[in-house]
């Protein structure tokens, strides 16, 4: 992962930063121009103050690229589901970075979506695996989830 630059001071931070640590500016990270921008350029997803998601929201939608992938997600009420959720997010933003620099389609004009499904198995038994481009993530298999998207 290559390092990104404070818009506001220069100083480099890394992908995961929420604000830069030298000038304490808010930073976002911007799938469209692979960059970190502050809050002057664009809107932070919904998801930061639920799940620390620090990427900006699309224009005119609610959420970032990366979570509204996520057509369903866990139930909140649980703070261990939210925890597990968190960290399925996180190496979700990665996977959505590694495709955008190998320049690899998350939708293509055939119709195959990438998209995401987040379930824990309070209801029931969950699979993880994936089908057509929609990928079933089981969240009490979150440790093994980056394995898993890397099939
Ligand atoms: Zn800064
Ligand atoms: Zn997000």
């Amino acid at each position: 992962m290559r390092e990104f630059k404070c818009p506001h001071c220069g100083q480099l931070s890394a992908f995961e930063d929420s604000e830069c640590n030298r000038c304490k500016q808010r930073l976002m990270f911007d799938p469209e121009n692979m960059a970190m921008v502050g809050a002057e350029s664009a809107l932070e997803c919904v998801n930061r103050n639920i799940i620390g998601c620090n990427w900006c929201a699309v224009a005119s939608a609610p959420y970032c690229l990366s979570c509204s992938l996520t057509q369903v997600i866990p139930t909140t009420q649980n703070s261990h589901n939210v925890f597990l959720w968190t960290r399925v997010e996180e190496a979700k933003r990665r996977l959505i970075y590694d495709l955008r620099r190998l320049r690899l389609p998350i939708a293509s004009a055939g119709g195959f979506q990438l998209a995401f499904e987040i379930l824990s198995d309070e209801h029931g038994p969950v699979l993880t695996g994936h089908e057509s481009g929609l990928i079933t993530v089981n969240l009490a298999e979150a440790d093994d989830v980056q394995r898993e998207i890397r099939r």
